[in-house]
């Protein structure tokens, strides 16, 4: 089913007939308030009132068109603004395909550079969304290039690519911020573990290796982004015996999944934070979301009955 599912998320066909379909938008309103940020800009008031803080991303990914490539930049541009203005807790995230990757990878360095100084100006970090396999050795050197000149830019780095240990090992001399996440595209087992197991153990690992003391004197940062509770148990143990203390790490969820376990977080005195996706482009993201859960897709069904 989840390959069914993220195969699913690569066809236009599909995309045209769910993007039509009202039900389908109603399923999709459980993981995004909104497609526009006003929308998703009263949502981080609302989470930054229970004490989570938020990132918040437009989607769309693989754009082809310098022209949009510029939009994205002003449209982030305009989000750190809006965030400032309004007294928000909240960063932003990018995908490279989006800020120009596919077209030229010297505007991908350009425009998110240019997000990085508009956010160090801010007194935010940028974030880096990791995507597919192919991307990722262009992406870790987009983050070691942006680290050059700024310090306040962090880059998710997957558990479940075989690479990512190797990866991890050369970015800790930087005092890498990193975004643990498992992964959520459809790789080939020669590059991706197929075993939860591993990819579970290698997260842990990478949780480990930046809460090393040689790694924490350099300013690594750890954002521990996952819904899986018996691993978050296991971190929370695990901080405890490397002496981590709760303000030197957070954890990251997504908008609409394991609420109870964010206000719980929160209750239990550790940094949380919700990341908000928003924008019309939600068809790619969604599908992932679906395969991370095919559960999920009742929640389609039942917004066919009752929309
Ligand atoms: C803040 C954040 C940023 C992310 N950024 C990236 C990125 O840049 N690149 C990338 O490849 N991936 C990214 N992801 C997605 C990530 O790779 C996983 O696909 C996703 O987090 C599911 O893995 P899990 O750690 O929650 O564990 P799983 O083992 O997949 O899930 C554990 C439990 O969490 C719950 N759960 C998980 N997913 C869902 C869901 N969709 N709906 C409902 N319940 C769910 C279920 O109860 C499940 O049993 C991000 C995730 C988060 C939280």
């Amino acid at each position: 089913m989840r390959s069914l599912l993220l195969a699913g998320s690569r066809s236009a066909w599909l995309q045209r007939q769910a993007t039509n379909r009202r039900f389908v938008k109603l399923a999709v309103r459980r993981f995004m308030p909104g497609e526009t940020l006003d929308e998703a800009l009263v949502a981080t008031g609302e989470l930054n009132r229970h004490g989570i803080a938020v990132t918040l991303t437009n989607l769309g990914e693989n754009l082809r068109d310098r022209a949009e490539a510029d939009a994205v930049l002003a449209h982030y541009r305009l989000t750190l603004d809006k965030i400032r203005d309004a007294k928000l807790h909240a960063e932003v995230s990018v995908k490279p395909t989006q800020l120009g990757l596919d077209i030229d990878r010297a505007l991908c360095i350009e425009h998110t550079r240019a997000l990085a100084e508009a956010a160090r100006i801010h007194g935010s970090r940028l974030w880096i969304d990791m995507e597919g396999s192919a991307y990722t050795e262009a992406t870790i050197g987009l983050y070691r290039t942006l680290r050059e000149t700024h310090a306040n830019v962090g880059v998710c780095l997957q558990a479940y690519l075989r690479r990512t240990r190797a990866d991890l090992e050369s970015l800790l001399p930087l005092g890498p911020a990193i975004r643990i996440v498992k992964g959520a595209y459809a790789e080939p087992p020669e590059i991706a573990f197929p075993d939860k197991r591993d990819v579970d153990e290698n997260y842990h690992w990478m949780a480990e290796r930046l809460w090393s003391a040689e790694a924490r004197a350099k300013g690594a940062w750890a954002t521990l982004g996952t819904h899986d509770t018996l691993l978050i148990g296991k971190l929370e143990g695990t901080a405890l015996r490397l002496d981590v203390p709760a303000s030197g790490y957070e954890y990251a969820l997504l908008f609409g999944i394991q609420r109870g376990e964010q206000l719980r977080l929160v209750k239990a005195g550790r940094n949380v934070r919700v990341l908000i996706s928003y924008g019309a482009h939600w068809f790619p993201w969604y599908m992932r979301r679906l395969a991370e859960r095919p559960a999920n897709l009742l929640f389609v069904a039942k917004s066919m009955f009752s929309g």
